[in-house]
């Protein structure tokens, strides 16, 4: 084949992917995990909006709610076959092992064996330079915990099939499955502009096998839409979005440890999370009505309900459409002001609880905007209900309570609160009835009634089940 053959090749397989590729809005949000399948079909315009909404936050566009071009386009593009929302059904997960064998199934007939096999390992390595995980290639005839391999359309029975050129350029199961699949339809390239790049698809599908899903930060490899080759970057560090997420499942890259062979590093006694709600600070704390408490801190959701002995992780975004900085959250059952309340910034989200499915719908006409109607303060610490249906908003040593109805909120009265309940608290909640303060490991509750402040507890085992 002479040079010039081959580049008409490649663009007419370029070009031909994206004109082919057309995308079906509904079904588009609902592959990637921003809308449920509907049994009668509809959708209320109120779901509607809401997940091209969250699609818009994930793709980087103008939150319109609306399927403008800008939105159009960034479904159009090149991107991972893997859901943006995990959902409830998949909590986040890493391998119980540091120690990780992968191997190469088949080959792509796109490059020679050893250029991909230099472009996958290139791929797979960009994240032992951040944190303590190790790989080690076998044989084709040994048993391997990661298998990559390549295929077209129903490339496999039990696995969503691949779409032709553009479209899904590849996906990957979380652990411990260990496949990653990449679409054979697609022209595999290393070195140049042309076709998709395997080393960089190879470098994102491998962060969802070793446990990351999707990431808003457009800068981050884990960004669901394909970025394209990058020329000057063949050497580039993981960028900070990824390796903050990688170092949180596998912890920060022990340099002293590089030196030793990866086969006698020892099984991991810690546990995949992302913090320790029994030790550490959160920033937001709510219970629903259900009984099921949820800690918030930095983007990651602890769920800790009554049924289960540990945590269950989450990302922000996979329950909530909030940014990850939140000052705090409180739930509410008061019949006029039901729901769940975020305060993030200058921003006051209020959801719906839907208890069969566990899951929070935006409330129409939310997020307000604090600065024009609602005047809470501006950086809260902690927020809870009273039976009473006032909101306790607590600020620095001061309480100050709002009443939420259903038209806006109103201030009320400014306490001034001492006694023994620390300043600055990092997050409140109400259950069955009575109050919870949360600062660093300790709780404190009140007397029924009362200001009269019971602790400091230590918030171990009982409070948060682990
Ligand atoms: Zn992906
Ligand atoms: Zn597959």
């Amino acid at each position: 084949m002479t040079i010039m053959w081959r580049i008409i090749i490649s663009f007419a397989v370029f070009f031909s992917g994206i004109l082919s590729h057309i995308v079906d809005p509904e079904q588009y949000l609902q592959s990637y995990g921003y809308l449920a399948k509907s049994e009668t079909g509809q959708h209320s315009p109120i779901t509607w909006k809401g997940a091209i909404r969250k699609f818009q936050r994930f793709a980087n566009v103008p939150e319109t709610g609306r399927l403008d071009e800008a939105t159009l386009s960034k479904m159009e593009a090149p991107r991972c076959g893997v859901a943006d929302v995990r959902g409830y059904a998949l909590p986040i997960v890493s391998w119980s092992r540091r120690c990780i064998s992968w191997k190469l199934i088949n080959h792509t007939p796109d490059m020679s064996v050893e250029e991909q096999k230099m472009a996958i390992t290139r791929g797979i390595n960009y994240w032992t330079t951040v944190t303590n995980i190790f790989f080690t290639e076998v044989g084709a005839h040994e048993p391997a915990d990661l298998t990559i391999s390549f295929g077209r359309g129903n490339h496999e029975k039990t696995c969503n099939p691949f779409d032709g050129p553009g479209g899904v350029l590849a996906h990957a199961y979380y652990p411990e499955d260990g496949r990653l699949h990449f679409d054979d339809d697609e022209f595999w390239t290393e070195g140049g502009h042309d076709g998709t790049n395997l080393r960089i698809v190879t470098f994102h599908e491998m962060g969802h096998a070793l446990g990351l899903g999707h990431s808003n930060d457009p800068r981050a490899i884990m960004a669901p839409i394909y970025q394209g080759y990058w020329p000057h970057r063949d050497n580039d560090i993981v960028p900070a979005d990824d390796t903050h997420g990688i170092q949180s499942l596998y912890g920060v890259k022990d340099h002293t440890m590089t030196s030793r062979s990866p086969i006698i590093e020892p099984v991991p006694t810690i546990s995949p999370q992302q913090f320790n709600p029994c030790t550490e600070t959160f920033d937001a704390i709510f219970t629903t009505d259900d009984g099921v408490t949820y800690a918030m801190k930095d983007g990651v959701v602890a769920k800790m309900s009554p049924q289960e002995k540990r945590p269950v992780y989450y990302r922000y975004y996979d329950l909530f459409d909030v940014k990850p900085t939140v000052d705090t959250a409180f739930f509410s059952n008061i019949p006029l002001s039901r729901g769940l309340f975020i305060l993030s910034g200058t921003d006051m989200y209020r959801y719906y609880y839907d208890k069969r499915s566990q899951t929070f719908i935006l409330s129409p006409g939310y997020p307000k905007n604090n600065a024009d109607v609602l005047r809470y303060p501006t950086h809260p610490d902690a927020a809870f209900p009273d039976p009473s249906g006032w909101i306790n908003i607590y600020e620095g040593d001061r309480f100050v309570f709002y009443y939420v109805g259903e038209k806006e909120v109103r201030s009320e009265k400014t306490v001034n609160f001492h006694g023994n309940l620390p300043s600055n608290l990092d997050a409140a909640t109400a259950k069955d009835g009575l109050a919870f303060f949360f600062k660093g490991s300790d709780y404190y509750t009140l007397v029924p009634g009362t200001f009269k402040v019971k602790g400091p507890f230590r918030k171990d085992k009982k409070w948060m089940g682990c």
